[in-house]
């Protein structure tokens, strides 16, 4: 963990465990990601499989520390700290290399950011539902995004960072490990509720949520050192290439059915450089509040 972690109050850092290494190994192969279309019949499907079993216990790591677990409970696949642990490990063998951000994401509590018939599956490397037909990101994707943001040429500090798409919260909660303050914006009344709701019992400091049309940005709060974009558009607003400081760097889904993942530079007052990276899939990004 890093100096900044401590930032987080106790809540958070409580729910943090020293992974297992045989947690780490595990895992990996056997996890398929999902794309936002197949995550909610993926989730469907595990939910009507799940019906049946009790509904998971607390992780383990939230639990007093006295008594011993009882076997049945040890044996729940909610053990946060260990199964979160190994969802890193599977996003650092995809690519991810940032500690800084792989301790973030270690860090964040996915399971409290889905509905509970869902908790058991927070930390499979895939989307999923939130309502509203959006999904919560894939952990690899937000892992990557804010890896390309922090890859500035301030060695990775970052004052201000804008997020358009905020859903359930969960990336804000990232990103507020990584940065000062970090903004999110979104245009779904319910779904900024939700994540207000997600996020007040972290008791995190530096976020802000906003609700609105995210392609305008947040000219009030400008410029920003990163913007991270979570729903895809076919061009990445102009308002938000304006609202990048200069050296910022914006990352962007980009695309219908098509999409890369493009970092846009701001190299001067007039001047964007823009570096296509990978593919990937989000949510669509719509003009308007609802
Ligand atoms: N950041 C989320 C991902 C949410 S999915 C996470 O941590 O998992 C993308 C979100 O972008 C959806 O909630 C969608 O409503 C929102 N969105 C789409 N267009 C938007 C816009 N113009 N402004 C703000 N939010 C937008």
């Amino acid at each position: 963990m890093t100096g900044k972690d401590r930032r987080f109050p106790l809540p958070l850092s409580s729910v943090v465990e020293k992974p297992a290494k045989s947690a780490r190994s595990q895992t990996v192969a056997s996890m398929k990601v999902a794309t936002p279309q197949t995550a909610t019949k993926n989730a469907a499907q595990n939910v009507a499989q799940q019906a049946v079993r009790p509904r998971p216990v607390e992780p383990a790591a939230e639990r007093p520390r006295a008594a011993a677990a009882p076997v049945a409970a040890r044996a729940e696949p909610m053990v946060s700290g260990t199964v979160r642990a190994a969802m890193v490990a599977r996003v650092a063998k995809q690519g991810v290399k940032d500690a800084k951000v792989l301790a973030a994401l270690e860090a964040v509590p996915r399971h409290l950011f889905v509905e509970p018939a869902l908790a058991s599956q927070a930390y499979i490397d895939a989307s999923l539902p939130i309502g509203h037909h959006q999904t919560i990101s894939q952990p690899y994707i937000v892992a990557r995004m804010i890896e390309v943001m922090r890859a500035n040429s301030n060695g990775g500090a970052l004052n201000k960072v804008l997020e358009i798409g905020t859903g359930c919260g969960y990336q804000a909660a990232v990103l507020s490990l990584v940065a000062k303050e970090v903004y999110s914006i979104e245009r779904i009344k319910p779904l900024h509720e939700l994540a207000k709701s997600n996020l007040r019992p972290l008791r995190i400091a530096n976020i802000r949520l906003q609700y609105g049309d995210g392609m305008l940005g947040l000219a009030q709060a400008a410029p920003f050192d990163g913007i991270i974009l979570a729903a895809a558009g076919l061009e990445v607003p102009q308002a938000l290439l304006e609202q990048l400081a200069i050296g910022g760097r914006l990352v962007a889904p980009v695309g219908a059915r098509h999409q890369v993942l493009q970092l846009i530079e701001r190299v001067g007052k007039f001047e964007w450089t823009n570096t296509t990276l990978e593919d990937c899939h989000f949510v669509p990004l719509r003009p308007g509040v609802v």
